[in-house]
């Protein structure tokens, strides 16, 4: 993509570095109680477990009191107050997505009357939202209640090293699919979907939210549409990393690759083919009026 020396949107909220949920435990991160409860039950943990038995027999001192002096001082606290200094990589990859959001800012402000921007919120490691809390493990998402994109920047390595997934325009992909999720705010679409909730049966409420998924893959191809005729921005090969993206990314890929983290905002989205193929139908028409993903049969 040629991305670079383009307006970067003022909408951005860095909190990267700072602290995320403050649950009052001391320094100690809740985030990674599950993590740590799996690792004593395991062969590992059992080793530790020892390993600490034998160290504290060594030195004398209690066991507990040396896991305690551990877990404090080897662990990230919720505190932090030293400011975040990124690697040259990492200040890359926040220009990039600042220029991309400011992209689909210029681009939905031409679709859509009065165009509410959202946020993008940029963290590292855990950040509150109002729609609760959450690790950088649960993938980008958008929450509704705040009208805010929440990204952890290292998701993109993952996309590349985990699922195979590199190249910019992935990653542009990737926020315009949450962009994707706020037209479905702003519009009502999902709280429709929403309402559902409890007045159909979990299957149907599956599929409901499978479709929801595809249209904002839809949106992400009609984003990428119209970014094109407006900047050029995209370089031959550029369709093919989000397509190849939205591919690696579809349930039936990821369910395969289970070492790997999860993506993005829910836990349904449509298998790789239905993901390709809205995307695809958003790019080639450009047509809001192209994207009901509620009434099309088959997906
Ligand atoms: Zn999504």
């Amino acid at each position: 993509m040629k991305w670079r020396g383009r307006r970067q949107s003022s909408n951005v909220d860095d909190r990267r570095g700072q602290s995320g949920p403050r649950q009052g435990l001391g320094g100690f991160n809740p985030l990674l109680l599950r993590p740590i409860i799996k690792l004593l039950f395991s062969k590992t943990g059992l080793f530790i477990v020892g390993a600490f038995l034998v160290i504290s027999l060594l030195m004398g001192k209690n066991p507990l009191s040396l896991i305690t002096q551990f877990l404090g001082g080897g662990l990230p606290t919720t505190e932090s107050s030293a400011p975040y200094t990124p690697t040259a990589e990492e200040e890359e990859l926040a220009n990039f997505s600042a220029t991309i959001l400011a992209n689909t800012e210029d681009v939905w402000n031409k679709l859509l009357e009065n165009y509410r921007e959202p946020t993008l919120v940029l963290f590292t490691g855990s950040v509150s939202s109002a729609c609760g809390s959450a690790s950088s493990a649960m993938g980008p998402f958008y929450c509704p209640g705040d009208e805010k994109l929440y990204i952890d920047l290292s998701f993109f390595d993952d996309m590349e090293k985990q699922l195979n997934a590199p190249g910019d325009f992935a990653q542009a992909y990737v926020i315009a699919h949450e962009v994707g999720h706020h037209i479905q705010k702003i519009t009502g679409i999902s709280e429709k979907v929403q309402r559902m909730r409890g007045q159909v049966s979990d299957t149907e409420y599956n599929q409901y939210s499978v479709r929801l998924e595809l249209q904002a893959d839809f949106l992400a191809g009609v984003w990428a549409h119209h970014s094109q005729e407006m900047t050029r921005m995209m370089e031959s090969g550029d369709l093919e990393e989000a397509l190849n993206a939205a591919n690696a990314i579809g349930d039936d890929r990821l369910q395969k690759q289970s070492t790997g983290r999860v993506v993005p905002d829910s836990f349904t989205h449509g298998t790789s083919a239905q993901r390709m193929r809205w995307f695809k139908k958003g790019f080639d028409t450009g047509d809001l009026s192209q994207g009901d993903t509620f009434s099309a049969n088959p997906l």
